[in-house]
């Protein structure tokens, strides 16, 4: 479990990077903020080097008073590890709430949520909207097709 936070902790730190450069404190900040918790700067710094060994992050140190602080900005290599990241991510995403989509019957789109019920031979179906379960129903033949030839328009 303290595995899979850090890991998701060193994700977020990414996400926050591509969004654009940032100082080691405004990432701590970001973090607190989003995400609800405190994250260790004993995680985040050494995290920030790897980074930096790795070529993932370019460091740009601005001196800012008596103190310097530094500026750390994903390289174009960084940004297409996040994007392979996000990827990644997104995939585990709908593997997790694919299940719980539902199919109109109609036209077979995903629904994420709402759609439209109807209670047809006793089952209950759901569609994306209520065109679909109109074209659903004439093609069972259960109602006739609109009073085609009075109306000029479709
Ligand atoms: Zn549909």
């Amino acid at each position: 479990m303290d595995d899979l936070v850090s890991d998701f902790s060193r994700f977020y730190i990414l996400t926050i990077l591509y969004e654009g450069p940032d100082h080691g404190y405004g990432i701590l900040r970001k973090f607190k903020n989003r995400v609800g918790k405190t994250i260790s700067p004993g995680l985040v710094y050494p995290f920030l080097q790897k980074l930096e060994a790795k070529g993932l992050i370019s460091v740009k140190i601005e001196a800012t008073g008596e103190k310097e602080r530094k500026l750390y900005t994903l390289t174009s290599e960084g940004k297409v590890l996040c994007e392979r990241l996000f990827k990644r991510f997104a995939g585990l995403v709908s593997i997790a709430i694919e299940p719980s989509l539902e199919v109109c019957a109609h036209c077979g789109c995903k629904m994420y949520e709402g759609g439209h019920r109807e209670v047809i031979n006793g089952k209950e179906m759901v569609f994306c909207c209520v065109h679909c379960a109109g074209t659903y129903k004439e093609e069972l033949g259960l109602i006739s097709p609109g009073p085609k030839g009075i109306h000029k328009h479709a």
